[in-house]
């Protein structure tokens, strides 16, 4: 039977509970755990899909097409597990499923119920996501913070499971802020006591408190904590602010939380320092990197950068590859004209196009990538990215001055990205080619030399394609298609013979899929490493 970590968090939002979740996954994969992460979240929304990034960030997409939150890319990221449609789940999922069942007449008559009937669908949720994931132990973070109206009937279930399944199998931590006052040098601990008073209101009483705060907290204010709190002195654990998030395993290793957490669920699993050592040694090529490279990201959310979470984290672990850091200029793609460019770009190495929906910002996209195009600067775009590239080589190279995407402009005489035939008519919200596909690769491109294999899986999250009634006239034009479905249907990716001549570029390639979910730090999404190994000749 898998045993559970619950992990609430309390006084402020955004503590780094995914990170903190996330990072102990590592460690107790380290110990040869198999594990499996799930994250709640206490919005109405049935799923991130529709939500705007300015809001939520980016969404995630899994293998199997589910769009989650962006805590679940942390997930993969540290614990390198590929997660599932049941690693997520809203309170509009929930309600959604119960009003379904009370329609269908499955509650045969009851008064359907927040208690038991709500928290029910959240726990037979959180047991199928262990059953199919047949882990040792599921990591389940709790969106929000404890207080929070929305949270509770999840709070409620996370409760009633712990006595379920018995408390010797459960473990709750409560990732918490402890403000560091400069002026009077103090760390105070009060938001701390009066968030677990909160939790301990609802039947809930946390065995582990992970400590939030940029400085390390000293040892007296710890065991204040442990004893206001009424947790052991070894159960509070220092969560300092780290140079690189990929430090935290390490962090939290260092005080033994990965002991104290097998400890108190009773599994002999000794650390397998081999492992670790991995690990450490990542982190010892994270800092040892010199120099730096400046890349824009060209996009439509750029004032918040979770938007692009996993492109950031993608360029960070290509930059462990080539030993230089990434420095990222964000480019907010309305600023951008063909007149603005040259001052914009003058000082970056590469530009990166990432994915988008909707019309603003379209034209300064096109013209960023018209400005990597004609002055050679390696140009990375990304589902949209990949679209713009052709719209701009359609326009300046084919001359059909009104080429575009449908999504853009319904009537458009030249739709050189359009709907896929099979997806017309399909409203917004879960219509999309959504999740992992295959694409074969064809030889001599960029796409052949960075995965080196001739068959490549990658994730999409897109509505429109190339239209391959514009192939033929692209490919002779010089637009290499260098990616297509295995039944040749569909272009994938489409690139710039590389070299040093007429028609040739330094790196140029769009692809329609997003390579940033499969990048892992240790593992670094191969055309990002090529991106990047161009960028900084
Ligand atoms: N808006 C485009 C489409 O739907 C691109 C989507 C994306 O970049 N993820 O096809």
């Amino acid at each position: 039977m898998s045993k559970f970590i619950f992990v609430t968090g309390g006084v402020v939002s955004g503590l780094g509970k995914g990170i903190t979740a996330a990072s102990l996954g590592r460690l107790l994969k380290c110990r040869g755990l198999k594990i499996a992460s799930q994250k709640l979240d206490p919005y109405m929304n049935v799923d991130p899909g529709t939500m705007s990034p300015f809001q939520h960030g980016e969404v995630f997409v899994t293998e199997d097409g589910a769009e989650t939150d962006l805590d679940l890319g942390h997930y993969e990221r540290f614990i390198d597990e590929n997660l599932t449609k049941y690693s997520n789940l809203t309170s509009g999922r929930v309600y959604w499923n119960v009003l379904n069942k009370e329609r269908n007449g499955d509650y045969l008559g009851q008064t359907v119920q927040i208690i038991p009937h709500v928290t029910n669908e959240i726990k037979d949720f959180i047991l199928k996501n262990a059953e199919v994931s047949g882990c040792d132990v599921s990591i389940v973070e709790i969106g929000g913070t404890i207080g929070d109206i929305e949270s509770q009937p999840f709070l409620e279930a996370i409760r009633q499971l712990s006595l379920e399944v018995g408390r010797r199998n459960c473990l709750f931590i409560h990732v918490c802020l402890v403000p560091y006052i400069s002026g009077s040098d103090e760390f105070k601990s009060k938001p701390t006591q009066h968030s677990v008073k909160e939790l301990m209101a609802v039947g809930i009483h946390p065995d582990i408190i992970v400590a939030r705060c940029d400085k390390e907290i000293p040892a007296d204010i710890r065991k204040k904590i442990s004893l206001f709190c009424n947790v052991s002195e070894d159960c509070v654990i220092n969560n300092t602010t780290c140079k690189s998030l990929y430090e935290v395993p390490l962090m939290l290793h260092a005080q033994n939380m990965d002991d104290v957490v097998c400890r108190d669920l009773g599994l002999e699993k000794p650390t397998d320092y081999r492992a670790l050592a991995d690990w450490s040694q990542m982190v010892e090529t994270i800092h040892g990197r010199q120099g730096e490279i400046q890349i824009a990201l060209v996009g439509k959310y750029v004032k918040l950068h979770d938007s692009y979470l996993s492109i950031v984290e993608s360029l960070n672990h290509a930059s462990f590859v080539i030993g230089k850091n990434v420095k990222i200029k964000w480019v907010d793609s309305d600023s951008v004209t063909d007149e603005s460019a040259g001052s914009i770009f003058s000082d970056c190495s590469g530009i990166i196009l990432p994915g988008g929906f909707g019309q603003r910002g379209i034209e300064g996209m096109i013209a960023a990538c018209r400005y990597a195009r004609t002055h050679n600067i390696p140009y990375f775009g990304i589902c949209l990215g990949m679209q713009i590239s052709v719209i701009e080589f359609a326009r300046d190279v084919l001359g059909l001055k009104n080429a575009n995407s449908r999504e853009f402009d319904e009537l458009c005489e030249n739709p050189v990205i359009d709907l896929m035939k099979d997806q017309e008519g399909v409203i917004l919200g879960g219509t999309m080619r959504l999740g992992s596909y295959p694409c074969k690769v064809t030889d001599g491109t960029i796409m052949k030399r960075a995965y080196g294999s001739d068959l490549i899986e990658e994730r999409h999250r897109h509505r429109y394609e190339f239209n391959n009634d514009y192939r033929e006239q692209m490919s002779a034009a010089g637009l290499v298609i260098s990616g297509k479905s295995p039944d040749d249907k569909i272009v994938e990716t489409v690139e710039l013979p590389q070299g040093e001549g007429k028609g040739k570029h330094k790196f140029f390639i769009g692809v329609q899929f997003h390579p940033e979910f499969k990048s892992r730090p240790n593992n670094a999404g191969k055309l990002f490493v090529e991106f990047l190994k161009a960028s900084a000749l």
